[in-house]
This record gives C-alpha cells, sequence and structure tokens, in this order.
C-alpha cells in the first residue's frame, strides 16, 4: 500500500487524533520556515536569527531586535492554507481532538480550529512588560521601532524567545493530548527545538506519522513516513 492511502486508511480508523507541527506548516502561506535552503537561517544578518530572537539580545538591543522582528516575524496578510484547512475539518468531524504548534502565527485558529496549544506563544498577543496591558498586533503595526505603552514600559510580544522557558501548564496539557492519542501527526518540524521536539516521545500508539518534504532526525521512530508538502498530504487526505 501507498503510504499516502495506509495515512488515509488509519485517519478514517483513528477516534483521538493530535497534530504536533511546526514551521513548515505555514510555508505554504509564504511564511518562511528556519531551517529549509530558503528559510530565515541561510540569509545574512549582523547576527545570526539565533541570538536576535533571545531574551538577552532583546533586552539588551531592543531597536535591532524589532527591525528583524517586524521585516522578517510579522506577516499581517498570511491567509491559511490547505494543511490548517485540513486540521480544522477534522476538528469539526470530531476525530481530531488539539493541534499543538510551535508556530506563533495564529493561522490555525484562522482556520476554524479551535484547540490549539500554542507552545511558543502568537505575535497576535503583545503585552507591556511594566503594567501589563495587552496590545494587539494592529496596535504593534501602527507603531514604529520599539513599541511603547502608555505608561511608558517596552512592549512585548507574547512569544517564546530563545533562554526563555515554556508554559509548563501548557507543556503538562499538550502531553496529556499526546499520550491518550490513537495517532499522532507531527509535520513541518525539523524537530530540532527542545523541549518541544521531546513531546513525540510521549506517545504511546502505533500511528506516529512523520510528514516532513526533507527527513527528520526522528524519522526512525515513526510507524509511517511520509515525504512530501503538508497542504497536498493533509489536503488531499481529508478533502479540502
Ligand atoms: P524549522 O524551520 O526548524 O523546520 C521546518 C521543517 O518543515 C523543515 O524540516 C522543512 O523541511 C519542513 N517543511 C517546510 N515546508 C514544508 C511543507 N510545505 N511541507 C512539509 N514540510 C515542510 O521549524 P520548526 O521545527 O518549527 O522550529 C523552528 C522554530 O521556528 C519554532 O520554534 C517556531 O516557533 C519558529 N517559527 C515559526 C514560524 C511561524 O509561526 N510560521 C515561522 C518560522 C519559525
Amino acid at each position: 500500500m501507498r503510504a499516502e492511502d495506509t495515512f488515509k486508511t488509519w485517519l478514517d480508523e483513528s477516534q483521538d487524533i493530535v497534530f504536533f507541527g511546526g514551521a513548515g506548516v505555514s510555508t505554504e502561506s509564504n511564511i518562511p520556515d528556519f531551517r529549509s535552503t530558503d528559510g530565515l537561517y541561510h540569509q545574512q544578518y549582523d547576527y545570526p536569527p539565533e541570538t536576535i530572537l533571545s531574551h538577552s539580545f532583546y533586552l539588551r538591543k531592543p531597536e535591532e531586535f524589532y527591525r528583524f522582528y517586524r521585516d522578517k516575524m510579522l506577516f499581517p496578510d498570511a491567509k491559511p492554507n490547505r494543511a490548517h484547512r485540513a486540521l480544522a475539518k477534522l476538528e469539526q468531524e470530531g476525530k481530531l481532538k488539539a493541534v499543538i504548534t510551535q508556530n506563533i502565527d495564529g493561522l490555525h485558529q484562522a482556520a476554524g480550529s479551535r484547540e490549539v496549544l500554542e507552545l511558543h506563544g502568537s505575535v497576535l498577543r503583545n503585552y507591556c512588560t511594566r503594567c501589563g496591558r495587552s496590545y494587539s498586533l494592529a496596535d504593534i503595526l501602527a507603531t514604529e521601532g520599539v513599541p511603547h505603552c502608555a505608561c511608558g514600559g517596552m512592549i512585548k510580544p507574547d512569544v517564546v524567545l530563545y533562554e526563555e522557558g515554556l508554559d509548563m501548564r501548557l507543556l503538562e496539557r499538550a502531553i496529556a493530548y499526546i499520550r491518550r492519542a490513537d495517532m499522532l501527526i507531527v509535520g513541518g518540524t525539523s524537530l530540532v527545538v527542545y523541549p518541544a521536539a521531546g513531546l513525540i516521545d510521549y506517545y504511546r500508539g502505533n500511528r506516529l506519522v512523520l510528514i516532513n518534504k526533507s527527513p527528520t532526525a526522528r524519522d526512525g521512530q515513526a510507524d509511517l513516513v511520509i515525504s512530501g508538502k503538508l497542504g497536498e498530504v493533509l489536503g488531499d487526505a481529508v478533502g479540502v
């Protein structure tokens, strides 16, 4: 049987599906990932992206941080693609219980997904680091340089920077979903950013499917590996 046919059969047979994804879910919405050859890590800046997107750099050089962030992390016009829509449909059908994502772009919710665990936060939420007041992405886009609150404090995007820890309660919820899943679909992630990448170790079933356009470090652990574009593989299988 072709891998795509096995995938479709497993989707039909499973009732408690969880999807765990990364930047590759949104490349078909024209948001670049980090590690593909045309991804962010292969472009030239004064500092490597890991450095710019770290907490200490954000504090030390907020102007540089925001220059990069506005230029490379904000895509207000991006629209959900077939992968996002397929996952939303599976949830509406009652088969998929949660999307766990490393993405910060909000596109799963824009496609209609409801149970979305954003491990790395979201560019749609921002807050004043002094008084805690919330700001939308539109508020940030209406400013230039380093955005400041009316109280004078610096506004920070609600995204997890390098050197920052993950929200432990969110991580525990993600683990609980994965533990009881009868099918775990992992897609569009190079599985190198921890602790998020370690999540798949909590899966106890025998339908671990990895969908990626390039090999990942965990291919050997999967019950099924599909090499291809997520929008096409998920879109064709679910019919969106
Ligand atoms: P990554 O860049 O390390 O890996 C992306 C993987 O997806 C690669 O293995 C690539 O081959 C694959 N891929 C790319 N397009 C694909 C497609 N159409 N179909 C199937 N596979 C595809 O990304 P990561 O593992 O998510 O980790 C990097 C970090 O980058 C995450 O922490 C995330 O927060 C952040 N990030 C988020 C966004 C976003 O929100 N859209 C974009 C870039 C980076």
